[in-house]
């Protein structure tokens, strides 16, 4: 097939520079134009970039010049673009993101600001790619020729991957989830090395919130062109640790019956969605690696299983309460940003809403 042409917005920041790397030899992908705030449009992308993904930026950005994230900027760039990469911040991606839906672009976004919404859909491609049927809704409801499909929040694309196969096989109650989040998490200039270096902060702004809504949004059922939200309880406590990449979770699970923890492992290993099924470009083997070791996951060892696609688990257990706990690790800026949002744009051109 012909490739299509992609945008970046807010392709010079942590989350804009995986996609970068991601799509710069992508087989349904060609990336044709670039955006930044308005101090780095104009420049050249290896100017404005502070590349931090090893070795030289790819040659088919290097020398793409930065474009302001407005429709009419990226109209002029000379080619009809196909489908928009969103790595804007969230302030930014409010106002910005639905122009570009109302003037018949297609976006795929990273940003939190249109997550809850109703008629917006929530994507783990793995977990709930029929909640895709809902964009039909949203055009007609907001009367856009284009439409805005969004990736969770870090913490919850790997929390939920873990979570999924857990649900289906058992049934879930309640959830408890403690997370430890690398900085790249907060972006390039979100937390200064005098705050984190030596450091733990137990705090960070709305996280815990986007995981306990959004984690009920993507494990919900589609009905009647509703998404009806998980009937789970759950409550997370957040804190950002001294990691560069990886965000590691501890989950606790009341389990709706009990269950052999030799039989769960087995099926989180299993655990497999439509992307495996369509082989899908960056849809890694095996969305679930269980580990026994009694020290894994470990960001630094672990974070890069499936090309950072996979999320691993371990320290399985189930204790005298009769509560799961387990430990899972996930790679915050590829199966936690633009990895995750990528899928989803594979797996729209494979069902034919790009
Ligand atoms: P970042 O490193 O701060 O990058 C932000 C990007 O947005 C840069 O390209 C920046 O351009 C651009 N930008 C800033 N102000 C702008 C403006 N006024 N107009 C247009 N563009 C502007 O942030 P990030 O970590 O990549 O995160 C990007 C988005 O993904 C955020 O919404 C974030 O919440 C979400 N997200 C991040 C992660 C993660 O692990 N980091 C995970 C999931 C979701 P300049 O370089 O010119 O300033």
């Amino acid at each position: 097939m012909d490739k299509l042409r992609v945008a970046i917005l807010g392709a010079t920041g942590l989350v804009g520079q995986r996609f970068v790397k991601l799509l710069a030899d992508h087989p349904f992908f060609d990336i044709v134009a670039l955006t930044a705030s308005p101090k780095s449009a104009g420049k050249k992308y290896c100017e404005a970039t502070k590349w931090m993904l090893g070795a030289d930026f790819p040659d088919a950005v290097k020398e793409l010049k930065i474009l302001e994230a407005r429709p009419e900027a990226i109209r002029k760039c000379g080619y009809n673009i196909d489908l928009i990469f969103s790595a804007l911040p969230s302030s930014i991606a409010k106002e910005v993101e639905p122009l570009f839906a109302m003037e018949g672009f297609k976006v795929v976004s990273n940003a939190s600001a249109m997550r809850m919404f109703d008629d917006v859909p929530l994507i783990v491609p793995e977990i709930n790619p029929d909640h895709l049927n809902i964009i039909e809704i949203q055009m007609r409801k907001r009367r856009w020729k284009g439409f805005i499909v969004t990736s969770p929040n870090c913490s919850t694309s790997i929390l939920t991957l873990s979570l999924k196969p857990i649900l289906d096989y058992v049934g879930i109650e309640v959830v408890h989830v403690t997370t430890m989040q690398a900085v790249s998490g907060a972006g390039f200039s979100g937390v200064t090395s005098m705050a984190i270096i030596d450091n733990v902060i137990p705090f960070i702004a709305g996280e815990e919130e986007k995981i306990q809504t959004e984690t009920l949004k993507i494990l919900g059922t589609l009905s009647k062109d509703i998404i009806k939200h998980a009937d789970i309880a759950i409550s997370a406590s957040c804190n950002r640790v001294c990691v560069l990449d990886g965000h590691l979770e501890n989950v606790f699970v009341k389990l709706k019956r009990s269950v052999e923890l030799e039989e769960l492992k087995v099926i989180l290993k299993r655990f497999k969605g439509l992307p495996q099924e369509l082989k899908l470009p960056l849809a890694p083997s095996s969305p679930v690696i269980v580990r026994n070791e009694v020290d894994r996951p470990q960001p630094r060892l672990d974070r890069d299983e499936g090309g950072g696609m996979s999320v691993v688990v371990g320290r399985l257990r189930i204790g005298g309460d009769g509560w799961l706990k387990y430990v899972v690790l996930g790679n915050n800026v590829i199966r936690g940003a633009a990895g995750n949002a990528i899928l989803i744009g594979e797996l729209m051109v494979k069902m034919g809403l790009v």
